[in-house]
C-alpha cells in the first residue's frame, strides 16, 4: 500500500487521496490558445521524476503537489499547492 505524507495530516493510505494532472498541465483561462493545446497535448512524458497535482479528498481536502518517480512510485516531496508557484 502506498502511503502519501499529508503536510497538514500526516501519513495517510493514497486511496484517501485522488491524482488530479502534472503542474505542467495546468491551464488557465486567461492563456494563448496556442499555450493551452501545448500544455494539454505535447507536454513532457518524463521517465523520472514529475510534478502531480493531488487532492487529499477522504481528508482534509486539501491540494498538494507530490513530487513522484514515474516508474517507480518512489515520492520525494509532498508540498502544499500555491497555484502561483511556479512549475
Ligand atoms: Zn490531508
Amino acid at each position: 500500500m502506498m502511503l502519501i505524507d499529508c503536510p497538514y495530516c500526516g501519513e495517510r493510505a493514497q486511496a484517501e487521496f485522488t491524482y488530479e494532472r502534472t503542474l505542467d498541465s495546468i491551464v488557465s483561462l486567461d492563456m494563448p490558445v496556442e499555450e493551452v493545446l501545448a500544455r494539454l497535448f505535447s507536454r513532457a512524458n518524463p521517465r523520472g521524476e514529475d510534478r502531480e497535482l493531488w487532492r487529499h479528498t477522504f481528508g482534509c481536502r486539501q491540494w498538494l503537489v507530490l513530487r513522484r518517480h514515474r516508474r517507480t512510485h518512489a515520492i520525494a516531496a509532498v508540498d502544499p499547492y500555491a497555484p502561483d508557484d511556479p512549475e
